[in-house]
């Protein structure tokens, strides 16, 4: 199977993904947490990415686009995957569309988390990880069950991303609505958009997609 998941920042993407990639044994390709390594290890990629993702811009379609082609080369990658953070704008779309065809590949479905701008504040200022395992949580929405370990790992070190403040929210949904939006009506021509309640809870929300991805198969 091989999937875009498409939402604002903080909709709730890389949750879902995560859950798909157990659920169905396909790899979550995240281009925010490529970047990010990038810019832990120092790399030239990372050192120009740093200041314009703390920014809450977009990096440059270029970069992401080499990075995109060659971690679909991977071999993980030949059983399917789910897109998480990519592609973000049109030219980065049109890309994807070339290099899936030379692979001989087409995509099964674009799922669309919508969620208010409103609660994606909340959504992102709230945001933790494990700095072990990469489990995802939230202060409010899904707490650690016991405050201060991860549920899966039992580590007890967790980090926040730079980006993840609320001065950055605004530049980022006008990134999300004048770049990446723009880029939905090209699904929804291929007939493939699939639009999923992204304000309803992460079970709720995890239903939706199952019920989206049964109907196609
Ligand atoms: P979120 O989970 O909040 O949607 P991501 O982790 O996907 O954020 O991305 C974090 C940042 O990394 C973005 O704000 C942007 O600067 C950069 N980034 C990630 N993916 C892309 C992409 N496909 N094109 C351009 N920039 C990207
Ligand atoms: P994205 O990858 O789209 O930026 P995340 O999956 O990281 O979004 O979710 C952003 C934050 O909101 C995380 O802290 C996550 O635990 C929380 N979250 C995700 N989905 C929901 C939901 N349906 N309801 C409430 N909180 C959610
Ligand atoms: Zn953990």
């Amino acid at each position: 199977m091989k999937l875009i998941l498409l939402g604002p920042p903080g909709a709730g993407k890389g949750t879902q993904a995560k859950r798909l990639e157990e659920r169905h044994g396909i790899v979550q390709i995240s281009t925010g947490d490529m970047l990010r390594a990038e810019v832990a290890a120092g790399t030239p990629i990372g050192r120009e990415a740093k200041a314009v993702m703390e920014a809450g811009k977009l990096v440059s379609d270029d970069i992401l686009v080499r990075m995109l082609s060659s971690r679909l080369d991977k071999p993980d990658a030949a059983r399917g995957f789910i897109l998480d953070g990519f592609p973000r704008t049109v030219p980065q779309a049109q890309a994807l569309d070339m290099m899936l065809a030379g692979k001989n590949l087409s995509l099964d479905a674009v799922i669309e988390l919508q969620v208010d701008d409103a609660a994606l504040t909340d959504r992102i200022a709230g945001r933790f990880t494990c700095a072990k395992c990469g489990t995802g949580y939230h202060d409010q929405f899904k707490p650690t069950a016991k405050a201060g370990v991860c549920d899966v790992c039992g580590s007890t070190e967790f980090t926040r991303r730079a980006d993840d403040n609320r001065e950055t929210v605004g530049a980022r949904l006008d990134a999300y609505h004048k770049q990446t939006a723009p880029i939905i009506p090209h699904y929804a021509q291929a007939g493939i958009l699939q639009v999923v309640d992204g304000m309803a809870s992460i079970d709720e929300v995890a239903r939706q997609i199952d019920q989206v991805l049964a109907e196609i198969h």
